[in-house]
């Protein structure tokens, strides 16, 4: 079992798994922007601006075991398909949800944005989206990662090697979902229709750009 909780441990999650399919450091502006969010929201200072984040993803089988009221849900930029849950007791980023590539059998954990424990360490995939990274950052967030890397993502290149055969893998896996746990897609949909979508109103990117904010859907 993997057990994550968020930095005040207000919430706590617990995974079927131990083991990562695999994991990817991601540079999207997405992943950046729910960073610079939180921070702002809970007063912090998010330095460097935009950063490769490093990202492992689990089997879809999971239960919340304390704090549901506090995990919520965000949609950060706009059109963006990737439903990310953060804890409000604290603002850390916690999980994501994307079924245009991950599939719906597969969960991303923002390791360093909370607390994760039992899972087995996995070696980085591959590091990804370096396209959205500003020129006047490459140098300092890409440039050192030895691995295998990607300017574009999957919507925008045919073939994607290291990557693609990874995630179909893991999007082909058949596993049993242990009794007491469940999807992600249901605790989304619960906390959507209790407490709807995190509103973004009255936030502002503090002069970094490339960051676009996403209206109230
Ligand atoms: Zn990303
Ligand atoms: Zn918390």
């Amino acid at each position: 079992m993997t057990i994550i909780t968020c930095d005040c441990g207000e919430l706590e999650v617990h995974f079927a798994t131990t083991k990562p399919l695999f994991r990817l450091i991601c540079c999207c502006n997405d992943c950046n922007a729910v960073l610079h969010w939180a921070a702002w929201k809970s007063g912090r200072t998010f330095y460097p601006a935009f950063q490769g984040i490093d990202k492992i993803y689990l089997q879809n089988s999971l239960k919340i075991v304390k704090g549901e009221e506090n995990l919520r849900w965000v949609k950060i930029t706009p059109g963006t398909l990737c439903l990310r849950g953060v804890a409000t007791c604290c603002y850390s980023s916690l999980f994501v949800e994307n079924l245009s590539i991950l599939g719906p059998k597969i969960v991303c954990v923002d390791v360093d944005f909370c607390k994760v424990k039992g899972t087995e360490t996995s070696e980085v995939t591959a590091q990804i989206f370096e396209k959205d990274i500003p020129g006047n950052r490459k140098r300092a967030v890409c440039d050192g990662f030895s691995g295998a890397r990607f300017e574009k993502g999957p919507e925008d290149t045919p073939m994607w090697p290291d990557v693609i055969p990874t995630i179909t893998k893991a999007q082909s896996n058949e596993f049993i979902i242990p009794d007491g746990f469940g999807s992600i897609r249901d605790i989304i949909e619960k906390s959507v229709n209790k407490h709807d979508w995190i509103h973004l109103e009255g936030y502002n990117d503090n002069g970094s750009p490339p960051i676009i904010l996403a209206g109230s859907t």
